[in-house]
């Protein structure tokens, strides 16, 4: 066995997954195409819940350094608030992807995970016990690697998903849309949010000094997706839609997206698994999709190592596809509502004058909002309690040495048991999981904990939390702990008690 696990891909998914892999001791090689990094910007910024992982494993910093917060969103261009109350971070991070990737791959770095770059995966066979790759460099046939399990973080063409024969069913594309980073001296404006016009829409956003990343989107075309792309198609689409190119010189990147939005069937098949584009792929409107890809690798890392590490069945592995597929088919329903919503016609202007009137009420603006940042995603986890299966508040911690708030007591990636009360009995029942489980007492620095989509609650006495921050069991403050429910929330995430 080469390694423990293939990730393919070292794109923020693929990074991600690996750095949570190496945090949880277990031993990874990242095997990606590409020569370098491709230093395309793509992705524009990261939501609130993407930060709050971000800042669970103590790296959030990094990135706040590099960016600009952004304190109002859109949904297909019609204006949303965010709300101060939800998160720590309630607000999107203009960051590019290619920033991003740096500091991820920068912190994969530190923790020794392996990037072999030029080396494309071309072939996979699996058995019972491992999955073999092949691997080509542009030069020559590379070299063939074997490992318990491989992931294919390799993007929306991914290869490790065709050669596993996993399904993508989804919908075709509807329009073309361009993109480039260029200098625009004639926008009159500082920016323009999805500007809709007979012919399709635009949109410019100042995104650093002296240079603006615009979107043409046109809907009575779709253009192959690998045919070339140039700088003059975006300046043409631009006229042709806003009527002008704004004097657009200078492009530092130009690219193509569409609607089309497909999803894998499975993301388990045996010991091959699918992470973000790999998985899906959509409409890229509101700025989701690698903000899934890093969530798709949070849930799955700790998963995946407590399985290498003979701690949990395979089993476990399911849970991943149970709870990461139906996040993924929300994303792809409100990103093709958003397609919808943009198109150009009397009877999209009629829906979006409709739509327009509706966010303004706040219980509308709340639900777009949570589609967008997923601080509401409850997973499919038994318990009565209303935080158990959705992410912990970072609320603040008293009488405790280990943190200041709770997301610093995630930042080694292990499940926490967190006791706010005196309660003997929790103790003794996480004696059993002392090896994998962090036991920590404390009592809550706050009377309130708000639950986005639940609203706010009084702490509990007693809480699970799993290493991706959701929560696997918990009691009210004015109740008894269910130590059963307790021992097999336990079992079940983090394996069998230790003997003796
Ligand atoms: C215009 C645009 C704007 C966007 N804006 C946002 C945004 O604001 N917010 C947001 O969250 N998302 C946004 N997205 C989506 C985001 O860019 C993607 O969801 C994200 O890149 C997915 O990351 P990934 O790591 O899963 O895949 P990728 O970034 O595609 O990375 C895949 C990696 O795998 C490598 N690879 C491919 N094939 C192989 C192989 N056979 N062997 C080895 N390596 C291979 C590739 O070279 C690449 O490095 C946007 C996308 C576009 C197009």
């Amino acid at each position: 066995m080469d390694t423990d696990v293939i990730v393919a891909g070292a794109g923020p998914t693929g990074l991600m997954l690996a750095c949570e892999l190496r945090l949880a001791g277990v031993d990874v090689v990242v095997l990606e195409r590409l020569p370098q990094r491709s230093g395309e910007s793509r992705a524009g910024g990261i939501h609130s819940r993407t930060l709050e992982i971000l800042d669970q494993r103590g790296i959030v910093d990094r990135f706040l350094a590099e960016g600009d917060l952004q304190p109002v969103g859109h949904f297909a261009g019609l204006y949303l608030d965010f709300d101060e109350s939800e998160s720590r971070h309630p607000y999107p991070l203009m960051i590019l992807q290619s920033d991003i990737e740096r500091i991820l791959e920068e912190w994969a770095g530190e923790l020794g995970v392996r990037v072999l770059r030029s080396s494309e995966i071309c072939g996979l066979a699996q058995d019972e016990d491992s999955v073999t790759v092949e691997t080509r460099s542009p030069a020559a046939t590379g070299p063939t690697l074997t490992a318990r399990y491989l992931v294919g973080c390799d993007g929306g063409r991914s290869a490790v998903r065709k050669l596993a024969g996993i399904g993508f069913p989804g919908t075709e594309a509807t329009m073309t849309a361009l993109i480039g980073d260029v200098e625009l001296p004639e926008l009159p404006e500082d920016y323009v949010w999805v500007r809709r016009t007979p012919g399709g829409d635009y949109s410019a956003i100042a995104f650093q000094p002296g240079w603006h990343r615009v979107i043409t989107s046109e809907f009575d075309r779709v253009v192959d997706r690998d045919e070339e792309v140039t700088f003059e198609q975006l300046r043409e689409s631009m006229i042709r839609v806003a009527g002008t190119d704004f004097g657009m010189r200078n492009p530092r990147w130009v690219s193509r997206f569409n609607d089309a939005a497909r999803q894998a069937d499975r993301y388990v098949a045996g010991r091959v698994l699918l992470a973000g584009d790999a998985a899906h792929i959509h409409f890229p409107a509101g700025g989701q999709g690698l903000n899934m890809g890093v969530q798709d690798a949070v849930n799955l890392g700790w998963k995946l190592a407590a399985v290498v590490r003979g701690q949990a069945p395979p089993a476990l592995l399911d849970s991943y596809h149970a709870e990461r597929h139906p996040v993924a088919e929300r994303v792809l329903a409100n990103t093709r509502a958003q397609s919808a919503l943009v198109r150009p016609g009397p009877q999209t202007d009629a829906l979006r004058e409709v739509f327009g009137s509706l966010i303004v009420f706040d219980d509308v603006n709340r639900y777009l909002r949570h589609l967008l940042t997923a601080l509401d995603i409850r997973y499919p986890i038994d318990g009565d309690h209303p935080l158990v299966g959705r992410r912990v508040p970072d609320a603040w911690l008293d009488d405790t040495e280990d943190a200041e708030r709770v997301y610093e007591l995630l930042h080694s990636g292990r499940p926490v048991l967190l006791a706010l009360r005196d309660d003997t009995d929790l103790a003794l029942v996480a004696k059993g999981w002392s090896d994998r489980v962090d036991f920590v007492e404390a009592s809550s620095g706050q009377d309130l904990w708000n639950v986005p989509a639940v609203g706010d609650i009084p702490p509990p006495a007693a809480l699970l939390v799993r290493p991706d921050g959701h929560v696997a069991w918990a009691t009210a403050e004015d109740a008894a702990p269910d130590l059963p429910a307790l021992r097999s929330a336990l079992t079940t995430w983090c394996g069998p008690a230790l003997q003796g």
